[in-house]
């Protein structure tokens, strides 16, 4: 039999994502699932979850500290996802093909018992547990908190199970027990907390500078009307912010998500754009689990027209809502971004 350390993202000090689902809620109860089934298959198991981490650093570290204490087959970190993607994904530290293999199965697995998009196994070097195990891991994202599709299909035993026959390869039963998540997958959420006033604070670069930072709708970033925007850095006081920006030389570059800074030095990772006009500008507000869930805001004129586009919520559309704010056609000038 094989030896295995489990553990749930986060905690309830430093929560991961919530919108319809509540991150630290469902990968906890999905854990103690996997814990279980894995258990009374035969295998030693170890529960490497942290809940005193007081930052999200602090958080990581004692969950890494926890899985090297034990020599073990594998290591599965269990999250959820947000950012508006619909699915399960699990990654694996680059190079390492236990990894590959563990994490194409369960993906596989996941997508085949609660009937959502398998967007597959994907090799990373930047997660901070993944990097910093010593046994081979896999980093679970089982589904997207804020998408209805998902929630909908959600079901924390079929997750565990299939997340035990993606590991181990074989079928696990249900325990004989009923489970109380099975009983009701869909349960309402309880009543969450008021997150309270969220500031949205932004600079761009624009006619060969950074502008000073501005923050929600007390003025906008940018130079002047007629000068296009090149670079966008946001931040937010509580929780975190995914953008992305449309750019004359590369189309939509990829999401970036940012808490409580952006880095002007790290023109790559630590801000948006890629020194070529921004056409459009696309924002998506993830809220800490827990909290009644707020959203982003955001406006912006371009070149040859000094009025502001109406406002975009997130990536949502409809109400005369592109999902993005800008045309693609004309840069940017102006900005202004909100969490409400
Ligand atoms: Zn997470």
């Amino acid at each position: 039999m094989a030896k295995y350390n489990v553990h749930a993202g986060h905690n309830s000090i430093v929560p991961g994502a919530g919108k319809y689902l509540d991150e630290v809620e469902e990968d906890r109860k999905v854990k103690n699932e996997v814990i279980s089934l894995l258990k009374s298959a035969g295998n030693t198991v170890y529960d490497c979850t942290d809940d005193k981490g007081k930052t999200q650093g602090a958080n990581l570290a004692n969950i890494v500290a926890k899985c090297n204490a034990h020599s073990v087959d594998l290591d599965i970190s269990i999250h959820l996802n947000a950012g508006g993607g619909t699915g399960v994904e699990v990654y694996y530290y680059t190079g390492s093909s236990v990894g590959q293999t563990k994490a194409a199965a369960v993906s596989a697995a996941i997508s085949e018992a609660l009937g959502i998009r398998n967007r597959g196994a994907k090799a990373t070097t930047g997660l901070y547990v993944l990097s910093n195990t010593k046994a081979a891991a896999i980093l679970v994202e089982c589904c997207f908190v804020d998408n209805k599709t998902d929630q909908a299909a959600w079901n924390v035993t079929k997750c565990a199970q299939a997340i035990v026959k993606g590991v181990t390869g074989k079928t696990v039963s249900a325990p004989s027990k009923p489970s109380e998540s099975t009983s009701k997958p869909t349960a309402k959420p309880a009543i969450k907390k008021r997150l309270g006033n969220v500031d949205a604070c932004y600079a761009v670069y624009a006619g060969g500078k950074w502008w000073p930072e501005v923050k929600n709708k007390l003025d906008w970033a940018g130079k002047a009307d007629g000068v296009p925007c090149r670079y966008l850095g946001i931040r937010v006081t509580k929780g975190s912010i995914k953008g992305r920006v449309y750019t004359k030389k590369s189309g939509w570059l990829p999401w970036i998500t940012f808490t409580s800074k952006y880095n002007t030095k790290d023109l790559v990772n630590g801000v948006l754009g890629d020194g070529s006009d921004i056409l459009a500008v696309q924002l998506y507000y993830i809220t800490p689990s827990g909290y009644a869930y707020k959203k982003a805001y955001y406006r912006v004129s371009v070149l040859g027209n000094n009025n502001f586009y109406s406002a975009q919520i997130d990536d949502e559309t409809g109400s005369g809502m592109d999902g993005y704010a800008g045309d693609k056609k004309n840069a940017v000038d102006k900005l202004q971004a909100w969490i409400e």
